[in-house]
Formats: C-alpha cells, structure tokens, sequence
C-alpha cells in the first residue's frame, strides 16, 4: 500500500495520483488527500489548505496540463488551497457553490460531468457531512473520490445545522444503490477502500446503532444533549465532547424530523415523542 506521507505523489491506479497535504492531525488522519486525476488533461480533487509547499507539490507533478480544479465541499482542510492552484495553473474552479472563502468559475449539480480526452468525471451530491458535499466518480476507473462523505481511518464529523444527519444517511444509500459502478473509493482522508459495498455498510450501521441508542436514551425520560454524551461516550476526552455533542445534536435532528422526538434548542430538553 502507498504510504500516506505527505509531499509524495504515489500512484493509485493507471489514471490517478495522490498527494497528502502537510496537515496531519485528529481530524484529518495522515492529513487531506489530494489526488490528480488523468495524464494529459489533469483534473486535481481538493486541493486542501492553503499551503505553499503542497501547492507547489501538486503544480509540479501536473504542471499545465492541470485543466480544473474541483472541490467535494467547502472546509478548511479542503478548499482553502484553490486559489493558490488556480494562481500556479489557471485552472478552471468547479464546485457546488461559492462559500466559506471559495470562488468558483463554473457550479457542479447532481449528474453534471467533466468530460477529458480519457475519461469522464461525474458528479453526484450527497449532503450530509456539509450540505454542498459532491462526490466524483471516475466512471472508466469506477473509482468514487469521496472527500469527506466517507473516510478511511478516521470519523465523519456531522455537526448541525450545516450537517444533517438524515441527509448524511440518504447520501449513504444513494451509493449503494450505484455499487455496480464502484470499484474503490478513495477518500478524502486515508488509504483507498477496496471494499466500497462493505464500507458504505459499516458507515451505515454505525450511524443507525449511535441512533438507537439516543433514542433509548429519550426513552428512560426527557434529557439533554450533555447527559447523552456522559451516559453514551463513557471516558471520552474532554477534547472531543463538542464533537460527541454535535453527533449527538445531529441525530436528535433527525429522530425529530422521523417523528419520533421533541426538541429544539441544543442547550434545551428532549424527549421520546
Ligand atoms: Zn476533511
């Protein structure tokens, strides 16, 4: 397997390279991935932050033959580097939307495509971890990149109201119904995942068993967000609380939203319809 340093373009496929940016930490593993995808027209996936060095790796190793620049959402592990690249490259920027500091040329939907001399790249949304989130599939590699919709090695964060945990779940199930057209993912963060359908599975899993549990927790009374973390995460960090507190607001979100329970305010009470 390529190793996840950073600086290093190491190939993953006939058509697709990968760069870690210098930005390794909690939430972001190894660091961001960015990949370049082609060989005479290059496509570059997140460019990620806005790093001299990582900039100046990605120029190098696709020169001018990089021809656009596309962002699967808008943070700051992600997007932030697009302008230095477009500056090195003048390359066209496609993404969802203008936000968080991004400028964009030209907006990506649903099913729009990138087409290149060899191959074809294919938008496909899926809110959920933030609400302009796109995945692409490179359909003549069936590779998805998957920025951080899933991840390999490290937790999607889904913090409301940006996040949507149900949405984030619908996205999920919009994959497995193209699981013919995927051979591989390669995330956001990590190694590329092999196994796409088995991912996709376990990702869901997890999320419908954290759900339960809040729910059982609704049942036995009405709470708060704050005594759901303490009763379900049992010795977390203090670190990761507000992360645990956003997954656990996210999840009430979505329990409200199927009808079954009553709540607002993150601060406030909930409770079992
Ligand atoms: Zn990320």
């Amino acid at each position: 397997m390529p190793d996840l340093s950073p600086g290093v373009a190491s190939a993953i496929s006939p058509l697709v390279r990968r760069i870690v940016a210098p930005n390794a930490g909690p939430m972001t593993g190894a660091g961001s991935n960015t990949y370049l995808v082609g060989v005479d027209e290059i496509v570059v996936v997140d460019p990620g932050p806005d790093l001299a060095s990582h900039l100046d790796s990605i120029a190098g190793c696709g020169g001018d033959r990089i021809r656009w620049i596309v962002c699967t959402h808008t943070h700051q592990d992600h997007s932030p580097g697009v302008a230095g690249l477009k500056k090195r490259t003048g390359a066209e920027v496609l993404a969802f939307d203008s936000r968080d500091g991004l400028e964009i040329d030209t907006p990506m939907a649903d099913g729009d495509v990138i087409e290149a001399t060899e191959f074809v790249l294919r938008a496909i949304h899926t809110p959920g971890h933030a609400s302009n989130h796109l995945c692409f599939l490179l359909e003549q590699e069936r590779m998805l990149f998957s920025g951080d919709h899933i991840m390999e090695g490290s937790t999607v964060v889904i913090a409301p109201p940006d996040g949507d945990m149900r949405a984030y779940l619908a996205s999920l199930e919009r994959l497995k119904g193209i699981r013919r057209r995927l051979k591989s993912i390669a995330p956001g963060h990590g190694h590329l995942i092999e196994d796409p359908l088995a991912k996709i599975d376990e990702y869901v899993t997890h999320r419908l068993e954290r759900e339960a549990q809040v729910l059982s927790a609704l049942e036995a009374g009405p709470t708060t967000i704050d005594a759901i973390v303490t009763a379900l995460y049992p010795g977390l960090h203090d670190e990761l609380v507000p992360r645990a507190a956003q997954s656990v607001w996210a999840h009430l979100r979505k329990l409200v939203d199927d009808g079954l329970a009553v709540g607002t305010k993150p601060d406030g009470k909930w409770a079992a319809a």
